[in-house]
Formats: structure tokens, sequence, C-alpha cells
């Protein structure tokens, strides 16, 4: 798909990998050398031992990341909303919030034929990502047509990696959740402006899973773009789509790209 984009697109790529959980995007790109830098950053810490629970620095946070429960009393800092901003810490009169250096994860970069490369990898255990994702949207090269591999569900994360997205393709493959996770995804997006489209995906023999996409997508007015089969030389890790690949997929990605250009405007 990055191969068929940059002949279309005829300029700079960046393939930026937010799946920071899994980042498996690079696993076929074996000619690519990669560069790993570790990022560290300063997470809020409350000491709750001491803490009285009054309340007083949820207001300082600006991502609503600090959770209180009164009833327990109980106060604690969601992860998938917390920025490792600091601000909470100027909320608390009695000084017990403090900041300890983690490490959050790392930056892999890489660049090819003027393209490119970049991927994040949470450390392991790890669940504050949103620091990460940041930092992985201050890698973009200004003027680089960006292609973003996202993984599935709507966490915080993944909502700021779809910050300043201009078209979302939902990938759909052969499972039993498929619709509730589309659905979830389509509501998201839609709350958030986004075009969107349905790309079906390693396509082997479901005819009936196809039948039932194509029914979804006519009944919600989803665009579907494009159905992709299985093809052993994507899945063996051939990624230039002018030397390996035959006409039928070629056909299909330019095609796809013509209608992600379209939903685009
Ligand atoms: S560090 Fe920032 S985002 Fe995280 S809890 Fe404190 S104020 Fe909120
Ligand atoms: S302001 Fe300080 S003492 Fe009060 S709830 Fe927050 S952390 Fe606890």
């Amino acid at each position: 798909m990055f191969d068929a984009a940059s002949v279309k697109t005829n300029g700079m790529l960046q393939l930026m990998g937010y799946d920071v959980e899994k980042p498996d995007i690079f696993d076929h790109f074996n000619n690519i050398k990669f560069e790993t830098s570790e990022f560290y950053i300063n997470f809020p810490m409350i000491d709750l031992l001491r803490c009285r629970f009054c309340g007083s620095c949820i207001p300082f946070c600006p991502e609503t990341a600090l959770h209180f429960d009164r009833s327990i009393p109980r106060i604690e800092i969601i992860p998938d909303r917390c920025k490792a901003c600091g601000e909470c810490l100027k909320g608390c009169h009695i000084h017990i919030i403090s900041e300890r250096q983690r490490l959050c994860g790392y930056i892999m970069q890489g660049r090819e034929n003027g393209n490119y490369f970049t991927s994040g990898r949470s450390n392991d255990g790890h669940d504050y990502h949103l620091p990460l994702i940041c930092e992985l949207n201050r890698k973009i090269q200004p003027g680089a047509t960006v292609i973003c591999d996202l993984p599935p569900g709507y966490s915080g994360f993944v909502k700021m990696a779809l910050k300043e997205t201009r078209v979302a393709l939902i990938i759909v493959k052969p499972n039993r959740g498929w619709r509730r996770n589309v659905e979830n995804m389509t509501a998201l997006l839609t709350s958030m402006g986004i075009p969107y489209g349905i790309i079906v995906n390693k396509v082997k023999n479901e005819e009936s899973f196809v039948i039932e996409v194509q029914q979804f997508c006519k009944n919600e007015k989803v665009p579907l773009i494009g159905i992709i089969p299985y093809d052993p030389l994507l899945e063996q890790g051939k990624t230039s789509i002018d030397k390996d690949y035959g006409d039928d997929l070629r056909v299909i990605f330019a095609d796809i790209l013509s209608k992600i250009q379209e939903i685009a405007g």
C-alpha cells in the first residue's frame, strides 16, 4: 500500500506506526535501517498515604485525567488520559504529587528513497502511552503525506493519534466481532468529524463475510473502498508493488488510493 501511494503521490511519504503496544508495521520492511531512541518522561505520582482527598488538584488537570471518588474516598490518575504535563503538581497545596522519570518507550526512525518511517514502541508494562503518541506526532515531517497505522479500539491514545487525520480507513478482517468494532469506530470517527471508508483485507474464501460487509456499507451508507484478497507474497514481506505484485493487486491498490483522494476532497 505504501509503495502504491509512493507511486501515486510522487512526493515524500511518511509511514507512522502508532500501534505502540504491537509495533509490527515495519516487519515487512527488511531493507530499512532504523535508529532507535529511548523516550523518557516525568510522570506524576500521588502519595496516597499522605493524600487528604480534598480534590483541589482536579481542576488543574487539562486532560481530566484525575479521577476523584469522594465516596471511598480515592483519587487516581487515568493513564489513558494523562499527558504527563505536570500541571497537577501546582494544584496540590500540601505538595504530595511528585514527578518520577520513567522510560515511556522507544522511537524508531528510518529513511529510504526520500521517505520516512517512524514508529513507537511502549515500554513493557507501561500503560501511559499518550506522551509517546505526542512525541510521534512531533516526528511528522513537514510537507510529507502521512500514512498512519493505528491499533484497533478507541482508547485515548488512538483518539490522540487520529486528531489530524484527513481520512480514516477501517480495515475489516473476517472475525466474529467485526460489526461491533466497526460500529464503535464509525461512531468515534463521526464524532471527530473525520471522513472514513472500509477496506476488507486478506479475503481468502469468505464470500459470505464479504457480502455481509457490503450489505452493512450499503445500509449504513459507508463507502466500501476496497476488497483486498489474501496474497501469500504480502505475507512473505515483499514490499515492492512494482516488482513483486501481480496486476490485480496493483489495480486494487490504485483504485483504493483514488477513492481515498475522493473522500479526502
Ligand atoms: S500530569 Fe497533566 S495530564 Fe497528567 S494528571 Fe497531571 S495535570 Fe493531568
Ligand atoms: S490536592 Fe493533594 S491532597 Fe488534595 S486530593 Fe489532590 S493530591 Fe490529594
